[in-house]
């Protein structure tokens, strides 16, 4: 694929034009104004870039793609910047222009009969939540980065989060999208059917595409029932086994309500909110391993909570769980949500934390947990492997906390190491290495190792054929 070394930055003549398409105070040439777009939060990848784009519409993004086609100007898209892999940001060269969707952030329609929200793809996540409660439906996709992430984002990454147990991915919630191509084209429609066999499907093609293929510029997302009812508890247990066996005890029992979250814990990461964050432990007593489980509800309130009680009072006498607690109010539930989503953050007081965003079948998570735990600590003895997240899609977020007597970068120059030691587990219980964070550039050299080199090849090809110049996101996802 294209090196991101071979692009030129565009001369003045090409960012004139640019200036000429969305007006001179949406072309960012000043490094103190381009910063915010040039590194991401962790700071783990911070570019330059020769300008960043603001456009405020379709029309524009269309424009502009045209002239950095004919000028050969290689273009990062970018949404919320919260991307975890390095896509969202250009390389060191200084050559590269940042497209931000940022401005394009309107709602453009909610259809109640067809149970769909039309939207910008510069639309923050959150925004789009609220403008689906205030239309009384529900739009299901929640992450922790909502309050800045984009809704293009979200399908250029095909995002996942904590309700893809009952709603799936941002992909399952799409029923269409429009894109501009690298050459200026626009393809893709705002139809919304949910029944459409009109040949290949451009938009799966495009949805996961990090910005490689498409600037997308608006999406139809599937809305909900309004959750009118709602239980959280947590329940301890013995083992990540008996976890994924209370899961299949759920949705066996269940009769009313959806299963919406099912999140695990070890108790070395609640040990850890609990003494940074602050945050209190809801059981008396501790277990090895902790489930958080939301049950939602579209009718009177109550009847989750009920349902909840009886599952894990069978769950109790059936020796699948030590114990458990019930949310009592909201507050409550916040509170044993906050655990969940502080679990990284509390990380960061362990000193460093090498990380992994893995997916196994549901069934293999106990091996893989024990597989994995055993070859980081042959590699690294004393190391604290970390695991949480979404036990009900088979998706960990498998960190590790540096044994408390090596040094930061003593553990983190392990990384490499410690990271193929795992994936190789990952990969022998037939899992992926990316679930949800995507490939980007962190993870692009991997990639050559688990597609196999027809794939590989095809790839290439939908690349060639999507963007023949090679100048959307170039140097990341594909190897
Ligand atoms: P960006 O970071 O701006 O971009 C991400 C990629 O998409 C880049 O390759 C970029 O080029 C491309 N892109 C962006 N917009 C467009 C567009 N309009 N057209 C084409 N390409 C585009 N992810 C999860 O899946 N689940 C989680 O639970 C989760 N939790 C997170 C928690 C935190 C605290 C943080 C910081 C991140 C988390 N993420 C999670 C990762 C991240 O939030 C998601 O990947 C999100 O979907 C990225 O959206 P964004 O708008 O910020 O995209
Ligand atoms: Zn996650």
């Amino acid at each position: 694929m294209r090196d991101p070394a071979s692009f030129s930055p565009p001369s003045g003549a090409v960012l004139e034009r640019f200036a000429r398409i969305v007006g001179a105070q949406h072309v960012l040439t000043d490094a103190e104004a381009m910063a915010p777009y040039l590194r991401e939060w962790r700071d783990r990848y911070v570019g330059r870039a020769a300008a960043v784009l603001r456009p405020g519409s379709e029309e524009e993004v269309a424009a502009l793609l045209k002239v950095a086609h004919e000028a050969d100007v290689a273009i990062v898209p970018q949404g919320g910047n919260t991307g975890l892999v390095g896509g969202q940001i250009p390389y060191e060269s200084g050559a590269e222009v940042v497209l931000s969707l940022s401005r394009l952030n309107r709602v453009l329609d909610i259809d109640l009969d067809n149970d769909t929200m039309t939207l910008q793809a510069g639309v923050i996540l959150a925004d789009a939540q609220t403008a689906a409660k205030e239309a009384s439906r529900l739009f299901p996709l929640s992450l922790a980065a909502e309050g800045s992430c984009q809704i293009g984002g979200n399908l250029a990454t095909n995002a996942g989060g904590l309700n893809v147990i009952a709603y799936g991915t941002a992909r399952a919630q799409c029923l269409a999208l429009r894109a501009v191509l690298a050459d200026g084209s626009v393809v893709g429609s705002l139809n919304g059917l949910r029944k459409d066999n009109t040949g290949y499907d451009l938009r799966d093609v495009l949805i996961g595409s990090e910005g490689t293929l498409g600037v997308i510029t608006a999406a139809v997302m599937r809305l909900f029932p309004a959750v009118t009812d709602r239980a959280v508890a947590f329940a301890g247990m013995e083992s990540p086994a008996e976890a994924v066996s209370l899961l299949t005890f759920f949705r066996e029992r269940l009769q009313c309500g959806v299963l919406t979250a099912f999140e695990l814990m070890s108790h070395l990461g609640l040990s850890f909110a609990v003494k940074h964050l602050g945050l209190r432990a809801p059981l008396a007593a501790p277990t090895p391993w902790y489930v958080l489980v939301e049950l939602s509800g579209h009718g009177a309130a109550g009847a989750v909570m009920a349902e909840m009680e009886r599952i894990l009072g069978d769950a109790f006498e059936a020796g699948l769980i030590e114990d458990a607690a019930l949310a009592q109010n909201e507050g409550q539930a916040e509170a044993f949500w906050r655990l969940r989503e502080g679990m990284s953050e509390a990380q960061k007081y362990e000193g460093g934390s090498i990380k992994n965003d893995i997916a196994v079948p549901v069934s293999r998570i106990a091996e893989f947990i024990e597989t994995a735990n055993a070859r980081v600590q042959a590699l690294v003895p004393g190391a604290r492997p970390v695991p949480f997240g979404h036990l009900g899609d088979g998706n960990l977020h498998y960190n590790i906390s540096q044994p408390p007597d090596m040094s930061r970068e003593a553990f983190l120059s392990r990384w490499d190491a410690v990271v193929e030691a795992v994936n190789e587990v990952v990969l022998a219980l037939g899992g992926s290495i990316s679930a949800e964070h995507g490939i980007g550039r962190m993870k692009r050299q991997w990639l050559a190792r688990i597609k196999s080199p027809a794939e590989i090849a095809l790839m290439r090809q939908l690349k060639q054929a999507f963007d023949p110049k090679g100048i959307l996101n170039p140097g990341k996802l594909l190897p």
